[in-house]
């Protein structure tokens, strides 16, 4: 066992997420949890709709929300048997379901179905997505087209959006989702480029008592960003290790959890639940 439990991982993906690979397995993943002495794992799948349902707010009517490209749907009952397993399998380990759902303000309908089918504790709202002729399109192929500064504040934007118009979702996940595919390497990406938006969008989460994922996956966030959190009147942080392949999970959390500590928030009294102020 070592010496201090990690944080829980509340951001993993399995083989029921359409964009895992071969090496996507929810039990290998739990094993990992464990070696690492990471105290809960939740498997947040990816939920993104290609169709418009009843109760979305599509972006145009009778047009398709994105090209289908490889997007597929959970399998939820095999999925909901596979988290009994490991619960069964992984007695010391939390094992709690969730979900990833991918622009939640213009799919309330849609997500809502599918929360219908079964208990899901962690509801991650993601953007991964801005507008373009209509359709969603991967923020990171916008990146690459246009002004990249442009874009993420277009992308905040969108983000502010989506805090304020879905009420479904209780941890945002990666806040900043296009650092990733910051493509500029002589003008790097900096936080405090964008220190408005950032706050902007933590006010509106903080103010529906949310909880902001520090995603190890992306760049690390600095103490600097999860302080603007916590100045915004955000009291919950979520880690997330956003794995897609069982190795991933648990990555760089003695890190982040050293950023988020220096930022004032700690471990709860339930090792696998949020750090608090
Ligand atoms: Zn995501
Ligand atoms: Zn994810």
């Amino acid at each position: 066992m070592p010496a201090a439990l990690l944080p829980a991982d509340d951001h993993v993906h399995s083989e029921f997420s359409w964009d895992t690979g071969p090496h996507a397995s929810m039990r290998d993943a739990c094993a990992r949890a464990v070696e690492l002495g990471v105290p809960a794992v939740a498997f947040t799948e990816h939920v993104d709709f290609t169709r418009w349902s009843p109760g979305d707010v599509p972006l145009v009517h009778d047009q398709r929300p994105r090209d289908p490209g490889w997007y597929q749907p959970v399998d939820v009952q095999a999925y909901l048997e596979s988290i009994e397993a490991c619960r069964d399998e992984f007695r010391g380990l939390t094992v709690r379901a969730g979900i990833e759902t991918g622009e939640p303000h213009l799919f309330a309908g849609s997500v809502e179905r599918v929360l219908a089918q079964g208990p899901f504790e962690r509801v991650l709202g993601s953007l991964h997505s801005v507008v373009r002729h209509d359709e969603l399109v991967g923020v990171g192929r916008v990146l690459r087209a246009e002004h990249p500064h442009e874009v993420v504040r277009e992308y905040f934007g969108e983000l502010l959006e989506m805090v304020r118009g879905s009420a479904v979702f209780e941890v945002l996940a990666h806040c900043d989702f296009p650092r990733r595919y910051w493509p500029d390497k002589r003008n790097l990406y900096r936080e405090n480029d964008f220190e408005d938006e950032y706050r902007a969008v933590f006010a509106a989460l903080a103010a529906s008592d949310r909880v902001l994922e520090v995603n190890t996956a992306s760049p690390l966030a600095s103490v600097r960003l999860v302080r603007w959190w916590r100045e915004s009147g955000g009291r919950r942080v979520s880690f997330g290790s956003d794995a897609h392949v069982p190795w991933n999970v648990g990555q760089h959390f003695a890190q982040a959890r050293d950023v988020v500590e220096a930022a004032g928030f700690r471990a709860g009294r339930d090792p696998g639940d949020f750090f608090r102020v």
